[in-house]
């Protein structure tokens, strides 16, 4: 596939300057490193630029009506249908996830059109509450924040930033998108769909870079708000460097190190294959991957056996060229391939059990390939590094419950609090993890990945800081103004003034 990087974009045009940029990033794709996908060049002077532009493109935007804003929207949505294929397939060898979950990506950015002008939309609009006072009817009116700046993650370079732009985009706010530098490609494809629509100058923008330019624009003070996917580690480095500015709007939605409960009446020939997904799908890159199977101990030993018999028949296979289509792609990157093997070594250290080893994949193509990996936790140290932090590959590890309360004390164990999923048949059961896991997502016989747009998804503890995205994400790109108003403008005298001298 050939991929002609464009630079960035802001005053409704294209820039690529020529001559020396800041910085240079090489891409090769994860699963044929023997391709390098496109080289990128990185001006740290368009942060400026961005900003004067994103700040004239608000000045417009907000005064446009919902009808205006959603007919130019409506026309991003067509634009980004057309580019479907396209952008599917820069998913497959920017991230290296199969064809096939590659397309579901690109199909959620037309179907989140429909989900915030319909749902989103919903949420923020006028309301009126009549008489709060007599003869005085209240509103509440939401009114945009300003430049927004958006920070996108690898693994859904486009998916996860799109449903933040358009919140903002439908809230009337401008936007900056900054897309994980591993994926700039794909991301500029879903940028050009947002070129192609006819949004006045300014009102969305796009920038490539690192760190380096996400530092600038986040402790920007003219840019009012940040909405944030990515690790841990960076939300918190982006909360110390906005914390002062009370100006600013700050979205995380951060890692996890999720949890799913097998109790011992739940229906295993369905718990298997939803478990699988979300043990294993995009090579465990999901932040709702599960990572840690409570499975109750009547059950444990046939479930386990299972749940290893299918997982050694995951095929580990290159994303798009595949003679069969491959469940499982690559890791992003060598690091990412190295934290993998590395954290499960440092498992074993911790007293975890391997039941299936992870493996570096000698394969036909020169990529990150590694073969999905089950550990036994019974003896090992919850505490440890092994257990408490977010991995990010394809690793699940089995701990055996005799009580509900035992299953649910593991599940809160670590400091993240994302998703969580439990398998029964039992009512009082899922009431009870449903009162007691500390999570901002608990699914029923469900698995922790594949959320839906039209519910809040976001995490609590380590993994968010209570802005939910997805249907809720409007919610953090307005301020509300309350309005009291009332058309009779005769019923104030004077002489009910108490405490005038005569
Ligand atoms: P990352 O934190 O390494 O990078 C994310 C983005 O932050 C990139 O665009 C990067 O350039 C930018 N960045 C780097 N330094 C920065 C700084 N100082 N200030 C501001 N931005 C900076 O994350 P990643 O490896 O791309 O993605 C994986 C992580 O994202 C995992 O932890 C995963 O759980 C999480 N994630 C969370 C969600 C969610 O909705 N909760 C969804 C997807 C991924």
């Amino acid at each position: 596939m050939d991929m002609v990087l464009k630079g960035d974009y802001f005053d409704g045009q294209w820039h690529s300057p020529k001559g020396a940029s800041d910085e240079t990033l090489l891409k090769k794709s994860p699963a044929d490193l023997t391709q390098t996908l496109w080289e990128a060049h990185v001006w740290h002077a368009h942060t400026e630029g961005a900003v004067l532009s994103a700040q004239k493109g608000f000045d417009v935007w907000r005064k446009f009506s919902f009808e205006e804003r959603t007919a130019v929207i409506r026309r991003y949505q067509e634009a980004v249908k057309k580019r479907g294929d396209a952008i599917a397939e820069a998913l497959a060898w920017e991230v290296g996830k199969p064809l096939w979950e590659a397309k579901t990506e690109a199909a959620a950015l037309v179907t989140k059109v429909d989900v915030t002008l319909g749902d989103s939309w919903k949420r923020i609009e006028r309301k009126t509450i009549k008489d709060v006072m007599p003869k005085i009817d209240g509103h509440t009116i939401m009114k945009p924040i300003g430049v927004a700046f958006v920070i996108g993650p690898f693994n859904f370079p486009c998916h996860l930033a799109n449903g933040q732009i358009l919140a903002a985009l439908t809230a009337g706010n401008s936007v900056i998108f900054k897309p994980s530098e591993k994926t700039i490609y794909s991301a500029q494809l879903m940028m050009e769909a947002y070129a192609e629509a006819g949004f006045p100058p300014g009102v969305i923008n796009f920038i490539n870079g690192t760190g380096v330019t996400a530092g600038k624009l986040t402790s920007d003070l003219r840019v009012r708000a940040v909405f944030f996917t990515g690790s841990r580690a960076v939300g918190k480095m982006i909360l110390k460097n906005t914390h002062q500015d009370l100006k600013k709007m700050v979205a995380l939605e951060l890692g996890g190190k999720n949890s799913s409960i097998i109790h011992h009446d739940a229906h295993i020939p369905h718990a298997l294959p939803e478990l699988l997904r979300s043990c294993f799908l995009t090579s465990g890159q999901r932040c709702t991957s599960t990572s840690m199977i409570m499975v109750h101990r009547k059950i444990a030993d046939q479930f386990i056996d299972e749940f290893k018999k299918v997982t050694e028949r995951i095929r580990v296979d290159h994303p798009v060229l595949a003679e069969k289509p491959a469940f499982m792609g690559p890791v992003i990157d060598a690091q990412a391939e190295k934290l993998y093997l590395d954290f499960c070594a440092q498992g074993l250290k911790e007293g975890a059990q391997e039941i299936i080893a992870p493996r570096k994949l000698d394969m036909k193509w020169q990529g990150h390939y590694v073969s999905p990996s089950l550990h036994f936790l019974e003896k090992a140290d919850l505490k440890g590094k092994f257990v408490q932090e977010e991995i990010f590959g394809p690793n699940a590890c089995f701990l055996p419950y005799d009580d509900i309360d035992e299953a649910i004390a593991a599940a809160n164990c670590t400091e993240y609090g994302l998703a969580a999923a439990v398998f029964t048949r039992d009512a009082s059961i899922f009431q009870r993890c449903l009162r007691d896991i500390d999570s901002g997502l608990i699914n029923l016989n469900r698995s922790t990945v594949g959320a839906t747009a039209r519910l809040p998804f976001g995490g609590v503890k380590d993994s968010g800081n209570f802005k939910p995205a997805a249907v809720s994400m409007i919610d953090h790109c307005v301020h509300t103004v309350a309005a009291l108003e009332t058309t009779d403008d005769t019923s104030s005298q004077m002489s009910d003034v108490v405490g005038l001298k005569d």
